[in-house]
């Protein structure tokens, strides 16, 4: 049975077509710069990778060129051999409990919920209808990134705000990367040999987006995105925890709305405000390697940040039996997985530096008598998607 995964963006479609329940990856790619004069199309497959520049007027349009590409290629024979399609989707709230099979119904919520991602929600409905135009007959399913946190405790997901905010528009903590963070939470516990009912486990999904989870027995205690991915530890463009009165201080001293400065916050802080390099980590590395304050700094900051989390959620789990690193830092990173680590030694944290010395491979990175095991587990959302259409869709 084969199973599409997309990630619709508001300029870009990702995907990846797996064979399940074998899991296999057939094709994978993305369609970039949709709307703009000139696209990129990337495709992936039979170990070969090829890169167009088609237009691509709008999302219809891409969704068309990649099921058409799909057979030109000779990767299908027939769409009908698609079974399934799944869909991120970033914002869920409160109402989606469990990923579920798109109706008019389900798409109106997800527009509903819109307020609480402006940027994402309405591209995802957009894919939604390119794929439900191309292939009218296959299930589409929904997958919320918001959904693995709704198991938050109050005490966890609630702002100490005047209490009406939340009853009147929502106003709480929801989270992010819950794909991720399941995925990686539940493959750690298959590495270490333990039911995940009996594990405690922190996920730094460290990418150009962040975060951290606390995964108490398989489910999410607490996590460090709140009401939007701003909250929580500096990430690639946005600032991460602040104390809000320098939203007003800024607008006043610069002559700026709320909004400007919020968005200034998303786009131009975290690494890029502070290395004042740019967003991407390997050049904020180049920098901290040219003996560059700022850039050393940047990093310093982030590993000071995402160690207050692991110690924060240590406590309120009452423990905790491993850290996982996942996504493009995580994964990639060795000095910065070397720097947060290191300063984990008062709980008994001991890293292995030879092991820790790769770049995203599967493996245990600290010592043998570490009170705290680490592992370094690549993130992967796209079977996570998967696995939710075979199971919702009754595809097994
Ligand atoms: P993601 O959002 O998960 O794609 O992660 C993007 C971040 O991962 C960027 O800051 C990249 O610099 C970083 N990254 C990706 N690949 C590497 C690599 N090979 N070495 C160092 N950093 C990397």
């Amino acid at each position: 049975m084969k199973i599409m995964a997309v990630n619709a963006g508001s300029s870009s479609i990702k995907f990846q077509l797996l064979d399940m329940p074998s899991e296999k990856v057939i094709a994978s790619g993305v369609m970039e710069r949709i709307g703009l004069p000139e696209g990129i199309f990337t495709i992936k497959y039979d170990g070969k990778k090829e890169e167009t520049h088609p237009v691509l007027k709008d999302h219809a349009v891409g969704v068309e060129l990649l099921l058409k590409s799909l057979i030109e290629k000779g990767i299908l024979k027939d769409l009908k051999e698609i079974n399934g399609v799944g869909h991120r989707i970033v914002q869920g709230g409160e109402y989606f409990k469990d990923s579920t099979l798109v109706d008019e119904e389900v798409v109106k919520k997800i527009s509903d919920l819109a307020d609480l991602a402006p940027l994402h929600n309405p591209a995802h409905i957009i894919g939604i209808r390119a794929f439900q135009k191309a292939l009218p007959n296959v299930p589409e399913v929904v997958v919320f990134d918001t959904v693995f946190h709704q198991t938050m405790a109050e005490e966890a997901y609630m702002y100490a705000t005047p209490y009406e905010w939340y009853t009147k528009y929502g106003i709480r903590k929801y989270g992010a990367h819950g794909t991720s963070h399941q995925y990686v939470s539940h493959r750690c516990a298959e590495i270490m040999g333990k039911d995940v009912k009996d594990t405690k486990i922190i996920v730094c999904h460290l990418g150009n987006g962040a975060s951290i989870c606390a995964v108490e027995g398989g489910k999410c205690k607490d996590t460090s995105m709140g009401l939007t991915p701003l909250e929580g530890i500096p990430m690639g463009t946005r600032s991460g925890n602040i104390d809000p009165t320098v939203v007003s201080f800024i607008a006043t001293h610069e002559n700026k709305t709320a909004s400007e400065v919020v968005n200034e916050l998303n786009k131009k802080s975290g690494y890029l405000g502070m290395s004042g390099r740019s967003n991407d980590a390997r050049d904020v590395t180049a920098g901290m390697e040219d003996g560059d304050h700022r850039c050393k700094l940047t990093f310093d900051v982030q590993a000071k940040r995402i160690v207050d989390y692991i110690a924060s959620y240590y406590v309120y789990m009452g423990g905790c039996d491993a850290i996982c690193f996942t996504a493009g830092m995580g994964e990639n990173l060795i000095h910065l997985r070397k720097n947060i680590l290191n300063r984990l030694g008062v709980l008994g944290v001991k890293l292995d530096e030879e092991a820790n010395n790769v770049r995203a491979e599967e493996r245990e990175i600290t010592t043998k008598d570490s009170k705290i095991r680490a592992f370094i587990i690549p993130t992967n959302e796209e079977v996570m998607i998967a696995r939710d259409v075979v199971r919702v869709a009754h595809l097994g």
